[in-house]
């Protein structure tokens, strides 16, 4: 395990011709205070969680002080936001400290301008940067692909949005925050040797397997439509809406990537808008599937210069039937029955009364994984949740006779089906909670229990009960913009 001093640097991005970024420095915060520290990825990247008590914690994980062996840059970037393309953004608030030499990259957020700021400051509130940081957490442990988050920073700086808030920085991992948006800024500027440049960079980074094919890039987009594909699939299973899918957050390894309006469905409703600026619904819960298929036809177009059309076509082809499978089989993971296509009725049919019925959708699954399949078992608590009871005891009778044919057997399957079904989710009055607390009492010790909580999410950590309730009335008037 490495000091701060210690990490090893080997900052490949920084390799590539000019191009791709700009170099630039975090600029430094006032008074900066490490408000958290995740043990478990510093951990991940080999840096001592000990570091967490290091003088300079605040410091280098604030941009303050340079970490030895990193090469800061902000990367280029551009892309379709709401549907129309914009043709540059970039990091405008991240700057990309370096790459370790075990692949992990460690990126700032809120780190200060960049030549990609388009006149905002560059900064990030503490509010946003404790979503983000909680949410990347909870949707490791939830199993979802995503980027990592190491560390929250605070300091009193002002920082202007709808209201004055004060400033954060959020230690990002990943093994890479390329998006579909860093391969259009070139497809549009017609820069093909940049263009195939990055393509070759990504692939030997992540698809070493792919270096040598003679149809490379074509395998290297399936291989995106295939992660975007099996993304999507998770998003719709635990009932998570990302609010702001442009394809500038879209990441090249399929992993959440860019948290800011997300929201998890509390009651089970297909059209569930999080973005309380996404006027039309274009990112609702429900179309996140079909805007993935829309975002990878998206890189495809940047990618053609590299291929045939044909080819670029069969890769695209693949989502559909790529992200059913997966869908399909999540969700019978979480009715506790074998994948496979038998289960589609029965999880359309759960689906239309749990949005009738206006059920939690978290606190309904979990239920069901206690389900007493005998005949003449009740199921009080989950029968007792509907106001339409005789239409849960015509889907119980379907579930029934499927369980039945499966042969499964309660106990098993219950403890299978805890594995899936989680018992806590970031819901927006938890981190609401966290966050006022951190702001106005500058008590961290709320995000704190919330990683700890989160991080496990299929537990039951019984002491945790109230964390897995219902979100109490004051929660529907959080609102939750892109203003972060
Ligand atoms: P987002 O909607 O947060 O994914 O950001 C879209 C683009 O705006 C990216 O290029 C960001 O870097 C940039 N951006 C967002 N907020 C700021 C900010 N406060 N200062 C500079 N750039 C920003
Ligand atoms: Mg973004």
């Amino acid at each position: 395990m490495h000091t701060f001093e210690t990490l090893r640097f080997s900052n490949t991005f920084a390799t590539l011709p000019p191009i791709f970024y700009s170099t630039v420095n975090p600029t430094a915060l006032p008074d900066p205070h490490l408000i958290s520290f995740n043990t478990d990825v510093a951990a991940l990247i080999g840096l001592a969680p000990a570091q967490a008590q290091h003088t300079d914690a605040a410091n280098y994980l604030s941009g303050n002080v340079a970490l030895p062996g990193a090469q800061p840059i902000a990367a280029l970037y551009a892309g379709h936001q709401f549907g129309h393309y914009v043709q540059q953004l970039g990091d405008g608030r991240a700057v990309l400290l370096g790459e370790l030499n075990n692949g992990w990259e460690l990126q700032l957020k809120g780190a200060g301008p960049t030549p990609y700021s388009r006149g905002s400051d560059g900064r990030a509130v503490l509010r946003s940067t404790i979503r983000e940081y909680l949410c990347s957490e909870a949707m490791h442990g939830l199993g979802i692909p995503t980027t990592r988050a190491l560390s929250i920073v605070g300091s009193p700086q002002p920082v202007y949005r709808e209201q004055v808030e004060t400033a954060a920085v959020l230690t990002r991992v990943s093994q890479s925050f390329v998006r579909f948006g860093s391969f259009e800024v070139f497809f549009y500027r017609g820069q093909k040797d940049a263009l195939r440049t990055l393509a070759d960079y990504v692939i030997a980074r992540h698809y070493p397997a792919l270096v040598d094919a003679s149809d490379k890039y074509p395998r290297f987009l399936r291989e995106v439509v295939l992660s975007t594909a099996r993304l999507m699939a998770h998003w719709q299973a635990v009932g998570f809406a990302h609010g702001v899918m442009n394809t500038d957050n879209m990441s090249i390894l399929g992993l959440t990537l860019d948290y800011g309006p997300f929201g998890f469905l509390d009651s089970y409703d297909p059209g569930f808008i999080c973005n309380h600026s996404d006027e039309s619904g274009r990112y609702a819960f429900n179309q996140q599937p079909d805007i993935g298929a829309w975002n990878l036809t998206r890189l495809a177009q940047a990618l053609t210069p590299l291929m045939e059309i044909e080819a670029a076509k069969e890769a695209l082809a693949i989502y559909p039937s790529a992200y059913a499978t997966h869908y399909i089989d999540l969700m019978s993971a979480k009715l506790g029955l074998q994948p496979g296509k038998q289960a589609v009725p029965l999880i359309t049919g759960l689906l239309e009364i749990l949005h009738k019925n206006q059920l939690d959708y978290t606190i309904f699954f979990r239920a069901l994984c206690d389900f007493d399949s005998s005949p003449d078992a009740l199921n009080a608590p989950l029968r007792d949740q509907f106001i339409d009871r005789a239409a849960f005891d015509t889907w119980v009778a379907d579930y029934r006779a499927h369980l039945d044919t499966q042969h499964s057997i309660d106990a098993v399957r219950t403890t299978a089906m805890k594995r899936v079904n989680p018992k806590y989710i970031l819901r927006n009055h938890l981190a609401e909670i966290a966050i006022r607390k951190a702001r106005d009492e500058a008590d961290f010790s709320e995000v704190n229990r919330l990683l700890a909580l989160l991080r496990n999410p299929f537990d039951e950590q019984p002491e945790m009960h109230a964390y897995a309730a219902t979100p109490p009335d004051w929660a529907g008037r959080i609102s939750v913009s892109c203003s972060s």
